[in-house]
C-alpha cells in the first residue's frame, strides 16, 4: 500500500473493557491478510512513563527491546502479534507535554503562545503520523487509553477528530462499549453505549465501528438498535463475548467481520478470509489440554495484572506442553519456614517473581530454600533470581547476613550488588538497565541445552546485579553462572546443575513469550514441572 493507515481505539462506558486485546487481535487479523502493521498505545496520564507507578495502579510494566518502560497492553500487542514494539509504541500525556515545553524552552515557537490546541494535538499527531511514515506501515493501529468522557483524553479525541478530518478514508474510528445484562429485569440494556457514542459524537468524532462487549450473547435485534441509533452500518457492529481465553478474541472477530468491515470502510476490497492456521492450531491445542500442571507464583503484589507477562508466558508453555497452566498466587510477604511446606504443597514448579524493595523478599528466601532443598522446580526472575543468589549465600556459604545491597546497605556479603553504573543515580524515573542487551552462554550448561544456541538477546529492568567477587565460591559450591553480558561481564543466569530445573534468570524472558513462538525456558520449565509431577523426573 502507498499511503500508511490509521486505525484508533477508543473505548466508553467503563474501563478494563479490554481494548489492547482489540486492539491486539485488529492487528494479528491485518497481518494474518499480508499487511505490515504496528500498535501504538496513548496513555492519558501525566508521568512520563509506568516505570515508576505501582503494580496496584496500573499492573506490570512492560519492557521493549529499546528500553521503554511501557504500559502493559504493549505485552498483549506483542504477544497477538509477534511483532517488536519500541519508545515509539508508548506514549504517554507527560511524554507530549514534556516534548512541547521542551521545544518551547528552546525557541522553537518564538513569539507564540502555547496552547492545547494545536501545540499538544499537533504533538499527539505528529507522534501517530511519525511512527506510520518512518516504517512505512500499512496500517498504524493506535489505541486511546482511559474511556471517552475522562478530561484527560479530550486532547487526543481532538486529534483524532482532526486526523479523520484530514486523512478521509485513511482513518477509521473503532469504539469499543459496553452492554450491561440487567439481571432483575431480564434485559441487556444499549443506553450506555448509546451515551457513549454521543459523547464521540459531541466531540466531533463519529465512530466507524462498534465493538460491543458483553456477557451474554447479543441478538440481532439488538445490534440492529445499536447501528440505527449511532449511525453505524450493521456489518459495522460487532460483539464481543466473554470467552474462555483471550486468544480466543481474534478468531470470534473474523467471524463477525471486523477486519473485513474495517477494511471496506478503508475502500480497500477484503478478498479472501485468511485461514489463521498455526493460531487455530494453538487454540485446538490449547482447548484439548485439560491436564492440569500447577505452578505457584511467589510474589507480593496479589493482583492477576501484576505479573501479566508471566502468567501468559506459563499459560502460552502450558499449552505447548499439552497441559493446562493453573496458577496459584503464594504470597511471600506471608511464607515463613513454619508454613512453607503447607503453601508450597501441590505444586509442580514455583516461580519466584521480580520486584523492588524489602516488603516479601524473605519469603521469596524462604520459597527458594525449600525449592531447592526439596528439588521442587524453580524458576527465579530479576529479584526473583537475586534471592536465589541470597539463599544459596545464607544456607550454602554459610553467610547469615548475606543479602542484595537494595535491602541491605550494610551487609559484608553483598552477593548482590549495586550495579557500578548506577551508583551515582539519583533520578529514578527511566533510569535503569533497561531493555534488550547480549548474553552468551557456557557450553554445556542446562541454559545452552535449552535454547540451544550460545548468543542470546534478553530484556532487562534493573538496578542491581550479582557481585563477581562471590563468583568463585558460587561456583566450587555447586550454582554456576552460565550466562554472561559480553560486554560488562554481567552475570545473566545462574543454575545448579544438580537440581531438576533450578535456573535464575537476571532478565525477563517473560517479555518476549509470544502466542506463535513460545519462550524456551518457560517450555522447558513448565516441561520439568510436568514431568516431576508425573514421577518421571
Ligand atoms: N529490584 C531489583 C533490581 O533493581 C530487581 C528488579 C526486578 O525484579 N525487575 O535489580
Amino acid at each position: 500500500m502507498t499511503e500508511t493507515k490509521y486505525i484508533f481505539v477508543t473505548g466508553g462506558v467503563v474501563s478494563s473493557l479490554g481494548k489492547g486485546i482489540i486492539s491486539s487481535s485488529i492487528g494479528k487479523l491485518l497481518q494474518a491478510r499480508g499487511y505490515n502493521i504496528t500498535i501504538q498505545k496513548f496513555d492519558p496520564y501525566i508521568n512520563i512513563d509506568p516505570g515508576t507507578l505501582n503494580p496496584y495502579e496500573h499492573g506490570e510494566c512492560y519492557v521493549t527491546v529499546d528500553g521503554m518502560e511501557t504500559d502493559l497492553d504493549l505485552g498483549h500487542y506483542e504477544r497477538f502479534t509477534g511483532i517488536q514494539t519500541t519508545k515509539a509504541n508508548s506514549l504517554t500525556t507527560g511524554r507530549i507535554y514534556k516534548a512541547v515545553i521542551d521545544k518551547e524552552r528552546r525557541g522553537d515557537y518564538l513569539g507564540k503562545t502555547i496552547q492545547v490546541v494545536p501545540h499538544i494535538t499537533n504533538e499527539i499527531k505528529r507522534n501517530i503520523k511519525l511512527l506510520g511514515e518512518k516504517n512505512h506501515y500499512d496500517f498504524v493501529i493506535t489505541e486511546i487509553g482511559g474511556t471517552i468522557g475522562d478530561i484527560e483524553s479530550a486532547p487526543y479525541l481532538e486529534a483524532i477528530r482532526q486526523m479523520k478530518w484530514e486523512l478521509g478514508k485513511n482513518a477509521v474510528c473503532v469504539h469499543l462499549t459496553y452492554v450491561p445484562y440487567l439481571k432483575a429485569a431480564g434485559e441487556l440494556k444499549t443506553k450506555p453505549t448509546q451515551h457513549s457514542v454521543k459523547e464521540l459524537q459531541s466531540v466531533g468524532i463519529q465512530p466507524d465501528i462498534l465493538v460491543l462487549r458483553t456477557e451474554k450473547h447479543l441478538g440481532d435485534g439488538i445490534l440492529k438498535k445499536v447501528a440505527s441509533f449511532c449511525n453505524v452500518d450493521f456489518d459495522c457492529v460487532v460483539q464481543s463475548e466473554d470467552l474462555p481465553s483471550i486468544y480466543e478474541v481474534p478468531v470470534n472477530m473474523q467471524n463477525q467481520g471486523l477486519d473485513s468491515a474495517i477494511l471496506k470502510k478503508m475502500g480497500i476490497e477484503p478478498g479472501e478470509t485468511p485461514a489463521l492456521g498455526p493460531w487455530k492450531n494453538f487454540l485446538e491445542r490449547r482447548q484439548k489440554a485439560t491436564e492440569e500442571v500447577h505452578i505457584g507464583l511467589v510474589g507480593k503484589y496479589d493482583l492477576q495484572d501484576a505479573y501479566k507477562s508471566i502468567r501468559e508466558s506459563l499459560s502460552q508453555a502450558g499449552t505447548y506442553n499439552d497441559h493446562k497452566t493453573v496458577i496459584t498466587f503464594i504470597n511471600s510477604e506471608k511464607l515463613t519456614e513454619e508454613n512453607v511446606a503447607e503453601k508450597l504443597q501441590g505444586m509442580d514448579g514455583i516461580m519466584i517473581c521480580p520486584g523492588f524493595g524489602q516488603r516479601g523478599t524473605e519469603g521469596k528466601i524462604v520459597a527458594a530454600h525449600y525449592t531447592r532443598t526439596h528439588d521442587i522446580p524453580t524458576f527465579g526472575i530479576c529479584l526473583g533470581m537475586q534471592m536465589i543468589v541470597v539463599e544459596f549465600a545464607r544456607n550454602v556459604l554459610g553467610y547469615e547476613d548475606a543479602n542484595s545491597r537494595e535491602l541491605d546497605e550494610k551487609t559484608e556479603h553483598n552477593v548482590i550488588d549495586i550495579m557500578e553504573d548506577q551508583k551515582n543515580i539519583t533520578d529514578l524515573g527511566g533510569t535503569m538497565r533497561l531493555g534488550a542487551y547480549e548474553c552468551v552462554l557456557k557450553q554445556g550448561s542446562r541454559a545452552f541445552e535449552i535454547y540451544k544456541k550460545e548468543h542470546i538477546q534478553e530484556r532487562h529492568r534493573h538496578r542491581y546485579e550479582f557481585n563477581n567477587s562471590f563468583e568463585q565460591e558460587y561456583e566450587r559450591a555447586g550454582m554456576k553462572c552460565v550466562g554472561r553480558n559480553p560486554e560488562s561481564d554481567l552475570v545473566e543466569i545462574v543454575e545448579i546443575p544438580g537440581l531438576k530445573w533450578y535456573i535464575g534468570t537476571q532478565f525477563h524472558p517473560e517479555y518476549s513469550s509470544t502466542v506463535l513462538k513460545p519462550h524456551p525456558l518457560f517450555l522447558d520449565f513448565v516441561k520439568t514441572a510436568i514431568a516431576c509431577k508425573k514421577g518421571k523426573k
